[in-house]
């Protein structure tokens, strides 16, 4: 059996499913990834901007930013391999669909079980208060925005170097942890702790099987890497193994 067999086949067998997406799986709905072509920003890297320390010395730069991408979010639809895990969703027991994307794609496309890393780009939290809102306005009619209390409003955001959400957290790992298959779909798979997310699935015993566009740190590890665009291949690997 060739490795797409095999991996069709196991897919459409797991009672126990969890995926882990990234950024990747966006592209092709035209959100720009972080690391690759088109990551860039002006002159800026994500890393740069996407930070405490980034904020509070040029609150209106991050904003920009921001502004910008939800822009790019809001024209954007999702994709063939959204709909690929939606249709995944259906067919297992237990899925649990871990993200590290902020754009609400998955969730549009129609997947329910989702956790989000993250967190969420329409969600905005107060630096003072602490309230969370959503908010879907695009532009922002007010750069930097302001929270009633008068205090400066963040994106619902997890920047680098901040924890993530611990329950989440710990809901993403006890699902890896009882995966029969776990699919890792369109990230570099660097930014912890979600890189960890399938390592700690194949100690536990399940197989991994992954989506990107070309080798990562995991390739060596999965049971099945395949190397393509994620809105074409996700498809071929959950269509095909629809039960009769
Ligand atoms: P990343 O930018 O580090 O890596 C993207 C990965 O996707 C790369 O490995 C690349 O090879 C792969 N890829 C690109 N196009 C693809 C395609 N069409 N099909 C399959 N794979 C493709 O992103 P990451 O690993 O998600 O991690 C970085 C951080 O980026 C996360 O914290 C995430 O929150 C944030 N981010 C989110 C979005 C979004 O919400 N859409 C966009 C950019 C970055």
């Amino acid at each position: 059996m060739t490795d797409l067999e095999n991996a069709r086949r196991w897919l459409a067998e797991a009672g126990r499913l969890c995926v882990l997406t990234g950024a990747g799986i966006s592209a092709e709905s035209g959100v720009p990834v972080f690391r690759g072509p088109g990551g860039l920003w002006r002159q800026y890297r994500a890393e740069e901007l996407a930070t405490p320390e980034a904020f509070a010395s040029d609150p209106r730069l991050v904003w920009e930013w921001y502004d910008w991408r939800r822009s790019v979010v809001a024209r954007a639809e999702p994709n063939a391999g959204h709909l690929a895990l939606v249709e995944l969703e259906r067919r297992a027991a237990d899925f649990t669909l871990i993200t590290q994307n902020v754009d609400g794609l998955h969730e549009r496309a129609g997947s329910r079980r989702v956790l989000k890393l993250h967190g969420d780009l329409w969600t905005l939290r107060c630096t003072g208060c602490g309230a969370e809102s959503e908010n879907r306005a695009v532009p922002l009619p007010e750069i930097p925005p302001r929270c009633e209390c008068g205090a400066l409003l963040r994106p619902g955001v997890v920047w680098f170097g901040e924890a993530l959400p611990a329950d989440v957290l710990e809901a993403a790992f006890s699902a890896a942890g009882r995966a029969e298959v776990f699919l890792v779909v369109g990230t570099s798979a660097v930014v912890q702790p979600a890189a960890s997310l399938p390592l700690a699935a194949k100690q536990a015993g399940a197989r991994l099987i992954e989506v990107n566009l070309e080798p990562t740190p995991l390739s060596a590890l999965a049971e099945a890497s395949f190397h393509g665009p994620a809105g074409e291949l996700l498809p071929q690997l959950v269509e095909a193994g629809v039960r009769q």
